[in-house]
Protein backbone atom coordinates (compact mmCIF):
# COMPACT_ATOMS: atom_id res chain seq x y z
CA UNK A 1 0.00 0.00 0.00
CA UNK A 2 1.05 3.56 -0.95
CA UNK A 3 -0.01 5.54 2.64
CA UNK A 4 -2.05 8.41 1.98
CA UNK A 5 -3.41 10.31 -1.32
CA UNK A 6 -5.24 12.66 -0.39
CA UNK A 7 -8.01 14.13 -2.39
CA UNK A 8 -7.12 17.44 -3.52
CA UNK A 9 -4.06 19.88 -2.76
CA UNK A 10 -2.57 22.49 -4.27
CA UNK A 11 0.48 23.17 -6.57
CA UNK A 12 2.81 25.62 -5.04
CA UNK A 13 6.10 26.22 -6.88
CA UNK A 14 9.47 28.12 -5.83
CA UNK A 15 8.22 30.91 -8.76
CA UNK A 16 4.99 31.49 -7.00
CA UNK A 17 7.32 31.45 -3.42
CA UNK A 18 9.49 34.22 -5.22
CA UNK A 19 6.55 36.09 -6.35
CA UNK A 20 4.57 36.44 -3.30
CA UNK A 21 8.50 36.92 -1.43
CA UNK A 22 9.02 40.13 -4.07
CA UNK A 23 5.63 41.63 -3.10
CA UNK A 24 6.61 41.48 0.45
CA UNK A 25 9.54 43.01 0.15
CA UNK A 26 8.30 45.71 -2.07
CA UNK A 27 6.35 47.62 0.35
CA UNK A 28 3.39 47.57 -1.59
CA UNK A 29 1.10 44.83 -0.22
CA UNK A 30 -2.81 45.59 -0.69
CA UNK A 31 -4.25 46.35 -4.35
CA UNK A 32 -2.12 47.86 -6.42
CA UNK A 33 0.59 46.66 -9.87
CA UNK A 34 -0.51 43.07 -9.38
CA UNK A 35 -4.09 42.69 -9.38
CA UNK A 36 -4.51 45.80 -12.07
CA UNK A 37 -1.86 43.17 -13.83
CA UNK A 38 -3.56 39.94 -13.32
CA UNK A 39 -7.41 41.82 -14.08
CA UNK A 40 -5.27 42.48 -17.93
CA UNK A 41 -4.28 39.41 -18.52
CA UNK A 42 -8.01 37.96 -17.99
CA UNK A 43 -9.75 40.77 -20.45
CA UNK A 44 -6.62 39.74 -22.85
CA UNK A 45 -7.59 35.72 -22.40
CA UNK A 46 -11.32 36.41 -22.80
CA UNK A 47 -11.03 38.66 -25.56
CA UNK A 48 -11.73 42.08 -24.41
CA UNK A 49 -14.04 43.85 -22.05
CA UNK A 50 -13.39 44.38 -18.65
CA UNK A 51 -12.19 42.67 -14.93
CA UNK A 52 -12.39 43.28 -11.47
CA UNK A 53 -10.45 41.07 -9.37
CA UNK A 54 -12.10 40.18 -5.80
CA UNK A 55 -11.63 38.90 -2.40
CA UNK A 56 -13.23 35.76 -3.15
CA UNK A 57 -16.06 33.47 -5.95
CA UNK A 58 -18.80 34.04 -3.65
CA UNK A 59 -18.01 37.97 -3.44
CA UNK A 60 -17.87 37.37 -7.48
CA UNK A 61 -20.76 36.32 -8.08
CA UNK A 62 -22.48 38.72 -5.52
CA UNK A 63 -20.79 41.21 -7.36
CA UNK A 64 -21.82 40.44 -10.87
CA UNK A 65 -25.32 40.26 -9.89
CA UNK A 66 -24.71 43.51 -8.58
CA UNK A 67 -23.08 44.81 -11.40
CA UNK A 68 -25.82 43.60 -14.11
CA UNK A 69 -28.34 45.55 -12.10
CA UNK A 70 -29.82 42.37 -10.49
CA UNK A 71 -31.16 43.11 -7.16
CA UNK A 72 -34.26 43.33 -4.38
CA UNK A 73 -37.66 41.16 -5.94
CA UNK A 74 -35.39 39.54 -9.34
CA UNK A 75 -36.01 36.19 -9.69
CA UNK A 76 -32.40 34.76 -10.19
CA UNK A 77 -32.57 30.65 -11.37
CA UNK A 78 -30.02 28.37 -10.42
CA UNK A 79 -28.98 24.73 -10.39
CA UNK A 80 -29.66 22.68 -7.23
CA UNK A 81 -26.40 20.59 -7.97
CA UNK A 82 -23.91 23.53 -6.77
CA UNK A 83 -22.25 25.26 -4.37
CA UNK A 84 -24.14 26.95 -1.99
CA UNK A 85 -22.25 30.35 -3.22
CA UNK A 86 -24.68 30.78 -5.48
CA UNK A 87 -27.13 31.12 -3.13
CA UNK A 88 -25.61 32.96 -0.52
CA UNK A 89 -25.00 35.72 -3.26
CA UNK A 90 -28.33 35.48 -4.53
CA UNK A 91 -29.57 36.16 -1.34
CA UNK A 92 -27.12 39.38 -0.11
CA UNK A 93 -28.30 40.44 -3.86
CA UNK A 94 -31.79 40.82 -2.25
CA UNK A 95 -32.97 38.51 -4.99
CA UNK A 96 -35.36 35.92 -4.98
CA UNK A 97 -33.58 32.27 -5.72
CA UNK A 98 -35.40 29.58 -7.90
CA UNK A 99 -33.99 26.29 -8.07
CA UNK A 100 -34.24 23.92 -10.82
CA UNK A 101 -32.82 20.39 -11.56
CA UNK A 102 -29.78 19.25 -13.68
CA UNK A 103 -28.67 17.06 -16.78
CA UNK A 104 -28.27 13.54 -15.81
CA UNK A 105 -25.12 13.11 -18.30
CA UNK A 106 -23.22 16.38 -17.52
CA UNK A 107 -24.25 17.69 -14.34
CA UNK A 108 -25.51 21.04 -15.87
CA UNK A 109 -28.19 22.75 -15.15
CA UNK A 110 -31.35 21.88 -17.44
CA UNK A 111 -32.14 24.46 -20.19
CA UNK A 112 -35.45 22.48 -20.61
CA UNK A 113 -36.59 22.88 -16.74
CA UNK A 114 -36.37 26.51 -16.75
CA UNK A 115 -38.51 26.60 -20.67
CA UNK A 116 -41.32 24.47 -18.73
CA UNK A 117 -41.97 27.35 -16.39
CA UNK A 118 -43.85 29.86 -16.90
CA UNK A 119 -42.57 32.79 -14.49
CA UNK A 120 -41.02 35.97 -14.66
CA UNK A 121 -36.71 35.43 -14.31
CA UNK A 122 -34.29 37.74 -14.75
CA UNK A 123 -31.40 36.22 -14.77
CA UNK A 124 -29.61 32.48 -14.26
CA UNK A 125 -26.31 31.48 -12.85
CA UNK A 126 -25.09 28.49 -14.47
CA UNK A 127 -21.63 26.47 -13.74
CA UNK A 128 -19.78 24.58 -15.61
CA UNK A 129 -19.81 21.93 -13.15
CA UNK A 130 -16.61 20.02 -12.44
CA UNK A 131 -15.36 21.71 -15.79
CA UNK A 132 -18.36 20.35 -18.04
CA UNK A 133 -20.41 23.02 -20.58
CA UNK A 134 -23.13 24.60 -19.15
CA UNK A 135 -25.93 25.25 -22.33
CA UNK A 136 -24.90 29.09 -22.04
CA UNK A 137 -26.40 30.01 -25.66
CA UNK A 138 -29.75 28.26 -24.75
CA UNK A 139 -30.50 30.28 -21.54
CA UNK A 140 -29.43 33.22 -23.40
CA UNK A 141 -31.80 32.60 -26.50
CA UNK A 142 -34.71 32.27 -23.30
CA UNK A 143 -34.05 35.75 -22.83
CA UNK A 144 -32.11 35.57 -19.64
CA UNK A 145 -29.24 37.56 -18.32
CA UNK A 146 -26.66 34.95 -17.91
CA UNK A 147 -24.02 34.65 -15.14
CA UNK A 148 -21.03 32.09 -16.24
CA UNK A 149 -20.00 30.39 -13.20
CA UNK A 150 -16.09 29.11 -14.19
CA UNK A 151 -14.79 28.53 -11.04
CA UNK A 152 -14.66 25.23 -11.61
CA UNK A 153 -13.78 25.41 -15.46
CA UNK A 154 -10.82 28.49 -15.45
CA UNK A 155 -8.51 27.54 -18.62
CA UNK A 156 -11.78 25.59 -20.70
CA UNK A 157 -12.44 25.85 -24.08
CA UNK A 158 -15.50 24.59 -25.88
CA UNK A 159 -15.47 25.31 -29.59
CA UNK A 160 -12.74 27.91 -29.93
CA UNK A 161 -13.82 30.02 -27.17
CA UNK A 162 -12.63 30.12 -23.53
CA UNK A 163 -15.54 29.20 -21.17
CA UNK A 164 -16.71 32.54 -19.59
CA UNK A 165 -16.74 34.98 -22.85
CA UNK A 166 -19.88 34.08 -23.59
CA UNK A 167 -22.20 34.83 -20.90
CA UNK A 168 -22.76 38.71 -19.74
CA UNK A 169 -20.39 38.62 -16.96
CA UNK A 170 -18.64 35.53 -15.57
CA UNK A 171 -16.89 34.94 -12.63
CA UNK A 172 -13.52 32.90 -11.13
CA UNK A 173 -12.57 31.85 -7.84
CA UNK A 174 -8.53 31.32 -6.84
CA UNK A 175 -9.78 29.17 -3.80
CA UNK A 176 -7.43 27.06 -2.36
CA UNK A 177 -8.87 23.53 -4.10
CA UNK A 178 -9.51 25.77 -7.56
CA UNK A 179 -7.08 25.11 -10.74
CA UNK A 180 -5.19 27.55 -9.23
CA UNK A 181 -5.39 29.44 -6.38
CA UNK A 182 -3.75 32.78 -4.17
CA UNK A 183 -5.44 30.98 -1.07
CA UNK A 184 -8.38 33.10 -1.93
CA UNK A 185 -9.58 35.41 -4.41
CA UNK A 186 -11.69 36.15 -7.59
CA UNK A 187 -12.27 37.82 -10.16
CA UNK A 188 -15.60 39.38 -12.40
CA UNK A 189 -15.45 39.67 -15.94
CA UNK A 190 -18.02 40.80 -18.37
CA UNK A 191 -17.66 42.20 -21.86
CA UNK A 192 -19.59 45.60 -20.75
CA UNK A 193 -17.13 47.90 -19.38
CA UNK A 194 -20.02 49.63 -17.72
CA UNK A 195 -20.95 46.33 -15.56
CA UNK A 196 -17.22 46.23 -14.42
CA UNK A 197 -16.92 50.10 -13.72
CA UNK A 198 -19.84 49.86 -11.29
CA UNK A 199 -18.38 46.55 -9.75
CA UNK A 200 -14.51 48.20 -9.44
CA UNK A 201 -16.79 51.44 -7.68
CA UNK A 202 -18.76 49.58 -5.54
CA UNK A 203 -15.11 46.85 -4.30
CA UNK A 204 -13.38 50.14 -2.24
CA UNK A 205 -14.86 52.70 0.53
CA UNK A 206 -12.57 54.58 1.39
CA UNK A 207 -11.95 58.33 0.46
CA UNK A 208 -14.38 58.09 -1.55
CA UNK A 209 -16.01 61.98 -2.66
CA UNK A 210 -19.17 60.71 -2.97
CA UNK A 211 -21.05 58.71 -0.24
CA UNK A 212 -23.01 55.62 -0.94
CA UNK A 213 -22.54 52.33 1.19
CA UNK A 214 -19.99 50.37 -0.57
CA UNK A 215 -17.91 47.81 1.03
CA UNK A 216 -14.57 46.29 0.97
CA UNK A 217 -14.28 43.51 -1.53
CA UNK A 218 -10.68 43.99 -2.57
CA UNK A 219 -7.57 41.21 -3.41
CA UNK A 220 -4.04 42.01 -2.35
CA UNK A 221 -1.18 42.08 -4.37
CA UNK A 222 0.24 39.30 -2.45
CA UNK A 223 -2.73 36.95 -3.79
CA UNK A 224 -2.88 38.90 -7.17
CA UNK A 225 1.11 37.73 -7.53
CA UNK A 226 0.74 34.11 -6.65
CA UNK A 227 -2.38 33.73 -8.87
CA UNK A 228 0.03 35.47 -11.80
CA UNK A 229 2.40 33.13 -11.28
CA UNK A 230 0.31 30.22 -11.50
CA UNK A 231 -1.49 31.70 -13.94
CA UNK A 232 1.88 31.23 -16.41
CA UNK A 233 1.45 27.65 -16.09
CA UNK A 234 -2.17 27.09 -17.05
CA UNK A 235 -1.35 25.29 -20.19
CA UNK A 236 0.21 22.41 -18.14
CA UNK A 237 -1.93 22.41 -15.98
CA UNK A 238 -4.77 21.86 -18.02
CA UNK A 239 -2.39 19.09 -20.13
CA UNK A 240 -1.78 17.18 -16.63
CA UNK A 241 -5.02 17.13 -15.90
CA UNK A 242 -6.42 15.83 -19.16
CA UNK A 243 -3.70 13.27 -19.17
CA UNK A 244 -4.48 11.94 -15.71
CA UNK A 245 -8.23 11.90 -16.62
CA UNK A 246 -7.28 9.61 -19.75
CA UNK A 247 -5.57 7.21 -17.52
CA UNK A 248 -8.56 6.92 -15.24
CA UNK A 249 -10.80 6.59 -18.40
CA UNK A 250 -8.98 3.37 -18.99
CA UNK A 251 -9.62 1.70 -15.83
CA UNK A 252 -13.00 2.73 -14.16
CA UNK A 253 -14.76 -0.70 -13.36
CA UNK A 254 -17.34 -2.45 -15.32
CA UNK A 255 -20.55 -0.84 -14.79
CA UNK A 256 -19.20 2.79 -13.84
CA UNK A 257 -19.36 5.44 -16.46
CA UNK A 258 -17.85 9.22 -16.47
CA UNK A 259 -19.56 12.76 -17.22
CA UNK A 260 -20.34 12.63 -21.05
CA UNK A 261 -17.50 15.48 -22.12
CA UNK A 262 -14.82 14.74 -19.51
CA UNK A 263 -13.07 13.50 -22.62
CA UNK A 264 -14.13 16.29 -24.99
CA UNK A 265 -10.70 17.92 -25.97
CA UNK A 266 -10.60 21.34 -24.64
CA UNK A 267 -12.88 20.41 -21.44
CA UNK A 268 -11.26 21.40 -18.15
CA UNK A 269 -11.22 18.50 -16.30
CA UNK A 270 -11.40 20.30 -12.57
CA UNK A 271 -13.37 17.23 -10.96
CA UNK A 272 -12.77 13.33 -12.20
CA UNK A 273 -16.17 12.06 -11.32
CA UNK A 274 -17.10 7.95 -11.38
CA UNK A 275 -20.95 7.38 -11.80
CA UNK A 276 -21.69 4.30 -9.93
CA UNK A 277 -25.25 2.41 -11.20
CA UNK A 278 -26.58 2.80 -7.63
CA UNK A 279 -25.46 3.96 -4.08
CA UNK A 280 -24.66 0.01 -2.93
CA UNK A 281 -21.27 0.40 -5.24
CA UNK A 282 -20.60 3.50 -4.39
CA UNK A 283 -20.00 3.16 -1.16
CA UNK A 284 -18.30 -0.30 -1.41
CA UNK A 285 -16.16 1.65 -4.09
CA UNK A 286 -15.26 4.29 -1.76
CA UNK A 287 -14.40 2.14 1.02
CA UNK A 288 -12.41 -0.05 -1.02
CA UNK A 289 -10.23 2.82 -2.11
CA UNK A 290 -10.56 4.46 1.35
CA UNK A 291 -8.48 1.13 2.72
CA UNK A 292 -5.99 1.15 -0.30
CA UNK A 293 -5.02 4.74 0.94
CA UNK A 294 -7.14 6.74 -1.76
CA UNK A 295 -9.17 9.71 -0.51
CA UNK A 296 -12.49 10.23 -2.32
CA UNK A 297 -15.25 12.17 -2.02
CA UNK A 298 -18.67 12.72 -2.59
CA UNK A 299 -18.67 15.57 -4.07
CA UNK A 300 -21.69 16.89 -4.11
CA UNK A 301 -23.73 15.49 -0.75
CA UNK A 302 -27.59 15.19 -0.49
CA UNK A 303 -27.85 17.66 2.83
CA UNK A 304 -26.27 20.66 0.03
CA UNK A 305 -28.13 20.47 -2.85
CA UNK A 306 -30.02 23.87 -2.69
CA UNK A 307 -33.30 22.38 -2.47
CA UNK A 308 -32.90 20.50 0.65
CA UNK A 309 -31.97 24.06 1.81
CA UNK A 310 -34.64 25.60 1.12
CA UNK A 311 -36.93 23.06 2.23
CA UNK A 312 -38.47 22.49 -1.44
CA UNK A 313 -39.88 18.73 -2.87
CA UNK A 314 -36.85 16.03 -3.21
CA UNK A 315 -39.54 14.82 -6.32
CA UNK A 316 -38.82 18.04 -7.94
CA UNK A 317 -35.09 17.24 -8.47
CA UNK A 318 -35.02 14.02 -9.51
CA UNK A 319 -31.77 14.06 -11.23
CA UNK A 320 -29.90 15.81 -9.26
CA UNK A 321 -31.36 13.23 -5.63
CA UNK A 322 -29.60 10.69 -8.19
CA UNK A 323 -26.57 11.97 -8.48
CA UNK A 324 -25.62 12.34 -5.00
CA UNK A 325 -26.07 8.96 -4.39
CA UNK A 326 -23.78 7.64 -7.33
CA UNK A 327 -21.21 10.23 -8.00
CA UNK A 328 -17.34 9.62 -6.35
CA UNK A 329 -14.47 12.64 -7.34
CA UNK A 330 -10.83 10.52 -7.37
CA UNK A 331 -7.91 12.77 -6.39
CA UNK A 332 -7.17 14.62 -9.79
CA UNK A 333 -4.56 17.42 -9.34
CA UNK A 334 -0.88 18.53 -10.86
CA UNK A 335 1.29 17.68 -8.18
CA UNK A 336 0.24 13.21 -8.37
CA UNK A 337 3.28 11.50 -9.20
CA UNK A 338 2.95 8.74 -11.95
CA UNK A 339 3.92 6.72 -9.65
CA UNK A 340 0.87 7.55 -7.44
CA UNK A 341 -1.38 7.64 -10.79
CA UNK A 342 -0.05 3.87 -11.68
CA UNK A 343 -1.39 3.14 -7.80
CA UNK A 344 -5.01 4.58 -8.31
CA UNK A 345 -5.27 2.99 -11.52
CA UNK A 346 -3.97 -0.10 -10.92
CA UNK A 347 -6.47 -0.27 -7.60
CA UNK A 348 -9.36 0.80 -9.70
CA UNK A 349 -8.79 -2.12 -12.05
CA UNK A 350 -9.01 -4.80 -9.24
CA UNK A 351 -12.37 -3.81 -7.77
CA UNK A 352 -15.10 -6.10 -7.91
CA UNK A 353 -18.81 -4.88 -6.51
C1 LIG B 1 -15.72 27.53 -5.18
C2 LIG B 1 -16.91 27.93 -5.90
C3 LIG B 1 -17.55 29.15 -5.64
C4 LIG B 1 -17.14 30.06 -4.53
O1 LIG B 1 -15.82 30.51 -4.60
P1 LIG B 1 -15.06 30.96 -3.24
O2 LIG B 1 -13.81 31.58 -3.76
O3 LIG B 1 -14.81 29.73 -2.44
O4 LIG B 1 -15.93 31.94 -2.55
C5 LIG B 1 -18.66 29.48 -6.41
N1 LIG B 1 -19.13 28.65 -7.36
C6 LIG B 1 -18.55 27.47 -7.63
C7 LIG B 1 -19.10 26.60 -8.70
C8 LIG B 1 -17.43 27.06 -6.91
O5 LIG B 1 -16.87 25.88 -7.17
Amino acid sequence: MMGNIPHNKPWITAEDRSAVDEVLSSGWITQGTHVAELERRFTDYLGGGAACAVSSGTAALFLALRGLGIGPTDVVILPTYTCSALLNAVYMAGAVPYIVDVLRDSFVINPAAIEQREFNAKAVIAVHTFGAYAPIQALSAQGLIVIEDCCQSLGGVEGVKPLGSRGHASVFSFYATKIITGGHGGLVWSAQEQVIDRIRDYREFDCREFYYPRFNFQLTDIQAAMVRSQLQRLDDIIIRRASIAQRYAQAIPAGFYLQSDVAVPGRMVYRFVIISPDRNRRDALRAYLKAAGIHTIIPVERFELLHRYLGLDPAEYPVAEHLVDTTLSLPLYPTLTEVEVNYICSTLERFHA
